[in-house]
């Protein structure tokens, strides 16, 4: 198959994964031992041996291209340079990005359609009930504000006891420690402490420590530039080892279209859709809002990247393709080197620093979700006994703040975002079990935001070899 022709290979199988789902999501029957065995099929070929393919690359695909990135340039100057351009654009973009959700969460108010009103009034109901049953059980009155605490209190145990009876109680214990966190702790534990790992501890973990594997790559880049002439060969090894993961990237391409369309069919087979319904005005916040901050990338890439916009969308098709449905970007990142340099043109020394490091901590898409999400919960659930009223400014600014970190402590696996949500529910004291009543529609909104992660990285490298091809020397 002729590279050129892979992307619209990839749409056959996608169209064709959305048609077998839909006819099994139609006519099927979810309990048939058939309908089990089809999706189990699709998920050996998709998630299992695709998915799981671009997995076994990661690790030390970041490694070797991160040395070789800092081995190419020509200076110690040169890799703070690049490294200041990367790092302010990431920062830039992803509070640009949770803006733009914030605003489109607060025009188009989801939270207060019919659909969100039923879901309140669900709640509310639920709510009645817990505040008889704790009258009957303590003989105290829950509105009298003396026991306001305790029925909270009741209240929380009660709906923890609700989801543990469910299949969300290992996400609700993720979740719960994620919150018991605060952002200064998930930073020192999903940023610090996993710079300083063992690197080999980092290379094996699963899913690795991206961030132990990048900040010993960079030593172990800068050092090689530190020692010189004898360390050449080192350099030599890694960009030789470099060049054959890619080689093994494109030969797991191959299999893509097949294993795309295996990937979708299981999606739509399975989707839930009545939670669909409900969130509807959600998801299309979520995905509008996604479609602004593509605006002003595309923007920023005519502007400063001085390419033409429609040139980067060709350029990043594949790699959009395949972020959309493994919906994880450091499985997505061998094609997002590949694409970066070999379509688009940029400079493999700012390519292989960028987007590893790119893939780890910026992601637009998630931090546009995150501040949606939990505003929209908020506009839907506030005044609850259980979650606070109005939406202040200040109460915005926290939300913004920390929804700028737990994009960056998410690591780049399937619905991490969901997880990080967790500290900004908390910020604003939303309780936990609000959050999942939008899990239903999470890994259809992930397709959105891993794409717009993605190519966030991808315009980053764009920019940044702008700013700095030519003194490299492009
Ligand atoms: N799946 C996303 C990524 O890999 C992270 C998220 O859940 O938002 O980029």
């Amino acid at each position: 198959m002729k590279r050129i022709d892979l992307h619209y290979v990839i749409l056959i199988g996608m169209g064709t994964g959305f048609l077998t789902g839909i006819l099994m999501h139609l006519y099927g029957d979810p309990e048939s031992s058939a309908f089990t065995t089809a999706v189990w099929c699709f998920d050996l070929l998709g998630k299992d041996l695709f998915i799981g393919g671009l997995k076994m690359i990661i690790a030390p695909l970041i490694f070797a291209s991160i040395v070789t990135g800092v081995t190419s340039l020509p200076n110690m100057r040169e890799i703070g340079a690049v490294g200041v351009k990367t790092f302010a654009y990431y920062f830039v973009t992803t509070c640009i990005a949770v803006c733009i959700g914030m605003a489109a969460v607060l025009v188009i108010q989801p939270g207060a359609s019919d659909a969100a009103r039923n879901v309140r009034e669900h709640r509310a109901e639920t709510l009645r009930e817990y505040r008889e049953a704790y009258q009957s059980q303590t003989g105290r009155d829950p509105a009298a504000p003396e026991n306001r605490a305790d029925f909270l209190a009741f209240a929380a145990k009660r709906d923890g006891q609700e989801i543990a009876a469910t299949d969300f109680q290992s996400q609700y214990g993720v979740m719960q420690s994620a919150e018991a966190m605060g952002p200064g702790e998930l930073l020192r534990q999903s940023l610090l402490l996993p710079v300083l790992s063992n690197p080999f501890t980092s290379l094996s973990g699963s899913p690795p420590n991206s961030l132990g594997i990048i900040f010993f790559a960079l030593l172990t880049g800068i050092a090689c530039l530190a020692v010189g002439t004898p360390a050449q060969p080192v350099a030599d090894f890694f960009k030789a080892f470099n060049a054959v993961m890619m080689t093994i990237t494109l030969w797991l391409m191959r299999l893509a279209p097949v294993c795309i369309g295996c990937i979708i069919a299981s999606m739509i087979a399975t989707l839930g859709v009545d939670a669909l319904k409900s969130l509807l005005w959600y998801c299309m916040t979520v995905v509008g809002g996604i479609g602004v901050h593509i605006c002003a990338l595309l923007s920023l890439v005519l502007v400063v990247g001085r390419m033409s916009p429609f040139r980067f969308l060709r350029g990043i098709r594949d790699a959009w393709l395949i972020a959309f449905t493994t919906t994880s970007s450091a499985a997505t990142l061998p094609l997002t080197i590949h694409c970066t340099t070999k379509e688009l043109k940029v400079s493999p020394k700012v390519a292989n620093f960028t987007l590893p490091v790119g893939a780890t901590v910026n992601m637009d898409g998630t931090a546009l979700y995150e501040g949606v999400a939990i505003i929209f919960l908020l506009q839907m659930y506030g005044g609850l006994d259980d979650v606070p009223t109005a939406l202040t400014g200040a109460k915005l600014f926290i939300i913004f703040v920390t929804a700028v970190f737990a994009s960056i402590g998410a690591a780049a696996v399937p619905s991490a975002g969901l997880i990080t949500m967790a500290i900004v529910a908390s910020s604003v004291g939303l309780p936990l079990h609000y959050i999942f009543i939008i899990y239903a529609v999470d890994h259809l909104l992930d397709m959105f935001r891993t794409s717009t992660n993605v190519m966030g990285d991808m315009v980053g490298a764009v920019i940044v070899n702008r700013l700095e091809g030519d003194r490299l020397g492009e």
